[in-house]
């Protein structure tokens, strides 16, 4: 039987973990951290008796990854799945993009044949477009999806997208979905990003599981154990000596964390080709400053349709989401920041005590910036749900520099590893059919360092794992 060693027990390891385990590998997982989980656990952050994520907390690829249906995530978690999947706040009246496209559509009025001409054929083909998003880029897996979507990456990721359209809706609706990619805006990569996300709230929805996104990966740490792994927490391994004698070693550690893990084992051959993989022109991403709130009553949101959406963006019209990121990527913290906010307790009773409720929101910022957004973050709040304040009961702030803490891979505060550029869309690190084969014989990456790129979808994972399987097969 073979033997291979994880490192790391965030979505990635766990997914190549239970890829392994269940193919008949004999696995051993190592956390650094107490809980297992790494961007997916789900904790007491505010006060006692609400749950808050600590990172990750809506969806999107939780009902549609393929990895995800393959090992029937949907079976084993329950899954709230919001009737509006995001909303753009607005002064005045707010844009709602609904699970519907139809009801999308008609809200947007003069633009709704609009919104329905770019959408209607990638939710129609939604499966086969999230198979090539979440694949390498050699050959891309369905091409004449992929050349549709280019083309329309290419139009939303230049000022062409908003002409159009012909009021500010849509494309602030646009424009709040594709600063999940947060970089220059606009932009290829927050364009791809954004219409796969928006593609997605139409098709599956944004799903929100009961009880945390813990759920998620402890219901994968569960089948690992079923499947004969095991799993060993506060356990940060320095070199990929440390696992002992394995056949192969799968790290789901930032690309940055590479060289210093293979340095003991490295071949003198590797050495250049190992310099190439790691320094594959990734340049370091914005962080992010992540807030947790406990309140005594839900958001007092002015338009109350914003109600009903699990993530809310507040950022206004599409020009003040693009100012507020160009502003962070030029290393400045805006004025106006954009914010990334859900209310899970609206849709899931276990996170906050009887009537209470539980907010989780974020906003960029530079990389590695120490600055708490607390006051940015709770102004722009009140902007559209005046009395917000009032609801405060406990509030927690974890800075970009605090969330590497927390996880290693967080470098700088970065969720994205690295600024999501036209380059590292199709090479992560590399340009390959197997991009997750790091040049040192028998050592895998699989982390969001790695094709598809950040996420809860444990695609990486399962294809490294894939990988390491075909590779233990031939010797
Ligand atoms: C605040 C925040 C909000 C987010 N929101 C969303 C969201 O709503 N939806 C979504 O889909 N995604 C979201 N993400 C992104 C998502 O969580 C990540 O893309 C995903 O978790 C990446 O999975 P991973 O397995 O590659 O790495 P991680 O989840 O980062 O896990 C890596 C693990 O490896 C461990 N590790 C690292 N080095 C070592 C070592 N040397 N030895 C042992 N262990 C080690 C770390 O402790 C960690 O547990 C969010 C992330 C954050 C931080």
């Amino acid at each position: 039987m073979s033997a291979v060693a994880v490192v790391g027990s965030g979505p990635n390891g766990l997914a190549a973990a239970v890829t392994l385990a269940r193919a008949g590998v004999h696995v051993r997982l190592y956390e650094a951290e107490p809980t297992v989980g790494g961007g997916a656990r789900t904790m007491e952050l505010t006060a006692p008796g609400f749950l808050h994520d600590w990172g990750s907390a809506v969806h999107p690829m939780a009902l549609a990854s393929p990895f995800f249906r393959e090992f029937g995530l949907a079976e084993r978690v329950t899954f709230a799945v919001p009737e509006a999947s995001y909303a753009q706040a607005v002064s005045g009246r707010s844009a709602v993009a609904w699970r519907s496209l139809e009801r999308t559509a008609d809200e947007l009025g003069r633009d709704g044949a609009a919104w329905r001409r770019l959408f209607q054929p990638l939710v129609r083909h939604r499966v086969q477009l999230l198979e090539t998003a979440l694949s390498p880029m050699v050959p891309p897996r369905h091409p004449l999806l992929a050349l549709r979507l280019g083309l329309r990456v290419l139009e939303h990721g230049t000022t062409i997208g908003p002409r159009r359209f012909r009021e500010a809706a849509a494309p602030a609706l646009l424009a709040g979905v594709a600063a999940h990619a947060s970089g220059p805006m606009p932009s290829l990569g927050s364009a791809a990003t954004g219409l796969v996300l928006a593609t997605l709230a139409h098709g599956e929805g944004w799903a929100i599981p009961i009880g945390g996104s813990q759920a998620i990966v402890d219901a994968l740490a569960a089948d690992l154990v079923a499947n004969g792994g095991a799993i060993e927490t506060g356990a940060r391994i320095r070199s990929v000596s440390d696992v002992g004698d394995v056949d192969a070693v799968v790290l789901d550690v930032a690309l940055s964390a590479l060289p210093h893990l293979v340095s003991d084992a490295l071949p003198d051959a590797a050495a250049g080709a190992l310099r190439r993989y790691a320094n594959a022109g990734t340049r370091p991403g914005n962080g992010l400053c992540k807030l947790d709130f406990a309140l005594s009553d839900p958001i007092p949101w002015s338009d109350a349709r914003l109600t009903s959406a699990g993530t809310v963006h507040l950022g206004g019209p599409a020009g003040e989401v693009w100012h507020a990121e160009r502003e962070v990527t030029s290393g400045r913290f805006p004025e106006r920041p954009y914010v990334l906010l859900s209310q899970p307790s609206l849709f899931d009773a276990s996170r906050a005590p009887a009537g209470a409720h539980t907010v989780w929101a974020y906003t960029h910022v530079p990389h590695g910036s120490p600055i708490d957004a607390t006051e940015q973050v709770v102004a722009r709040i009140e902007e559209f749900a005046p009395g917000f304040r009032g609801t405060i009961l406990a509030s927690t702030v974890t800075t970009a520099v605090e969330l590497e803490r927390g996880d290693a891979n967080l470098v700088g505060g970065d969720i994205g590893s690295g600024l999501l550029t036209l380059r590292t869309m199709l090479a992560r690190p590399v340009l390959a059919r197997r991009p997750w084969r790091t040049p040192v014989p028998g050592v895998y990456l699989c982390s969001s360092s790695t094709v598809p790129g950040p996420g809860v979808h444990g695609m990486a994972g399962h294809q490294a794992a894939q990988t390491v399987l075909r590779d233990l097969a031939r010797r």
